[in-house]
């Protein structure tokens, strides 16, 4: 198969930061994707509708008038989170969904929640009217061992949380173990899980291959090939219950190549061409599309786009572009460092 039709993607987690960052990584997404649901956790965090709607606006003015997207707000969760408040910000549709955060978890997440027993009204407020719940689900006990937070997170938090909500609906995000697709492939109705590009690409090796690779290092961290194993199996043969969430997440380049260096891997620009690749290197070119385009928009109870993109396989690999500028700075692009044939038409 040299050229491939699918309905058109949506990301369904994305970081666009603010300001001039902003400016710069929004055109990357919104040229392949239809739609993607937008992280709160800019600096102070986005804590209400209308900052949601404030934030929403700024992203609309940078969308380039060719391309058809559409923002998907949340809010960050806290201890203090007004669940009214949260609710008319829904009702009303400036907000699609609310983000669980364990404090210090990663990027800005410093006013993440310490005790998951006091947002439950809130979380019982949002299973009544069927709001989704976006987990970044790593523990954040600095006496864990960082490669078992996930899987730590989900023996302690998200049992209990699927436990006493079986109707709350929750996205497990950018899963990175074997524990995790278990879980969830055997886990209640309502649980489903986002996949990111790079833990598919790549395992823990990656962020030490003959020197330490600040631009592989990401939360949560990269795993061992047994767990990309288990994502590769869960994302390739179609499972409904799995969809794309890049978890693109841009930092300068000087905060990435730095003695204490920001967590986050900017994968906007060639995702949809490393994920047909990684498909087609599976033999699951004929399942990408459930992945890219479908299951995510089912578990959400929103339609699937229209609109297509075409995807054709190149001779020669694909070059990549380097790094998107930032005033005087950049920002590092992924390359997984397998050649990539696929491009978007
Ligand atoms: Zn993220």
């Amino acid at each position: 198969m040299e050229e491939l039709e699918i309905i058109k993607p949506d990301d369904w987690h994305v970081h666009f930061r603010d300001n001039d960052i902003l400016k710069v990584v929004v055109p990357e997404t919104t040229k392949h994707f239809a739609r993607a649901i937008v992280m709160p956790n800019l600096t102070p965090p986005i804590l209400n509708g209308k900052q949601a709607i404030e934030y929403k606006e700024r992203i609309i003015k940078i969308i380039p008038k060719t391309h058809n997207f559409e923002p998907l707000m949340t809010i960050y969760l806290t201890e203090n989170t007004n669940k009214s408040e949260l609710y008319d910000s829904y009702q009303e549709g400036h907000v699609f969904a609310a983000k669980l955060y364990p404090a210090g978890a990663t990027t800005n997440s410093d006013s993440g929640v310490r005790d998951i027993k006091k947002i439950m009204p809130v979380l019982e407020k949002m299973a009544k009217v069927g709001m989704p719940l976006l987990i970044h689900g790593e523990v954040t006990h600095k006496e864990i061992d960082i490669f078992d937070r996930e899987k730590v997170f989900i023996d302690q938090n998200l049992d209990f949380i699927c436990k006493e909500l079986p109707e709350l609906k929750i996205t497990l995000e950018h899963i990175t173990t074997k524990e995790a697709t278990e879980y969830v492939d055997e886990g209640n109705e309502n649980l489903f899980a986002s996949i990111t590009p790079h833990h598919l690409a790549l395992n823990r090796n990656s962020i030490f291959v003959g020197g330490i690779r600040p631009h592989n290092y990401c939360l949560p961290i990269l795993k061992r090939e047994k767990h990309r194993k288990a994502l590769i199996k869960v994302a390739t043969n179609g499972n409904r219950k799995f969809f794309l969430g890049t978890d693109t997440a841009p930092h300068l380049k000087g905060d990435k190549e730095n003695a204490c260096g920001c967590a986050g891997v900017f994968n906007a620009s060639y995702c949809i061409s490393i994920l047909a690749q990684i498909f087609e290197n599976y033999k699951c070119l004929q399942n990408l599309e459930k992945f890219t385009s479908i299951n995510g928009a089912q578990h959400y109870g929103i339609p699937i786009n229209n609109e297509k993109i075409l995807i054709k396989k190149e001779k020669n690999p694909i070059l990549f572009k380097k790094s998107l500028s930032v005033g005087c700075s950049e920002i590092v692009v992924f390359n997984p460092e397998f050649p990539v044939f696929w491009k978007v038409a």
